[in-house]
């Protein structure tokens, strides 16, 4: 399973899934040898060229957590900056701002509904991922400040 990178298909909005059945639980393990291979902090399937709603998350101590169906329920009003890289722009780091705290809802492998809240990294890693998920990319943050300064450089 190889990383995508043609932002043609990267831009497309991924469709929820519907029965955690064994193609999901497959894409599941497929999804952990990428993350793992890659030294990835997160991953969505759409980078591994499945449209489905659908990513992991690498957590502070090294477990990887699929997310099934992931929604933003609620985010924090403070907000930080950070440099982000991304498996699929693999030349590319971009200073995002993003809510410190997020709670999410989704459901796990067996298909329960969890809820929980996520600070620091990990809040930042799921916002990433449900980014893909939405066809948004990181290049999208790229103040125009720095976009000239890329044009005159
Ligand atoms: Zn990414």
């Amino acid at each position: 399973m190889e990383v995508r990178k043609d932002l043609k298909f990267l831009r497309q909005k991924s469709e929820p899934v519907l029965e955690i059945d064994g193609s999901i639980r497959d894409l599941v393990d497929q999804m952990v040898d990428v993350i793992d291979l890659e030294r990835g902090a997160g991953l969505a399937a759409p980078q591994v060229g499945v449209l489905k709603r659908l990513v992991l998350v690498r957590f502070e101590d090294n477990e990887i957590v699929p997310f099934i169906n992931p929604i933003i329920l609620e985010r924090g009003s403070e907000k930080d900056i950070v440099e982000e890289g991304c498996l699929s722009l693999p030349d590319q780091l971009v200073n995002v701002k993003r809510p410190t705290y997020v709670r999410v809802r989704f459901l796990d492998i067996e298909g329960n509904t969890i809820e929980c809240d996520l600070e620091g990294l990990e809040a930042r890693i799921i916002q990433h991922e449900i980014d893909h998920l939405n066809g948004t990319l990181i290049i999208d943050y790229i103040s125009l400040v720095d976009k000239i300064k890329k044009i005159f450089n």
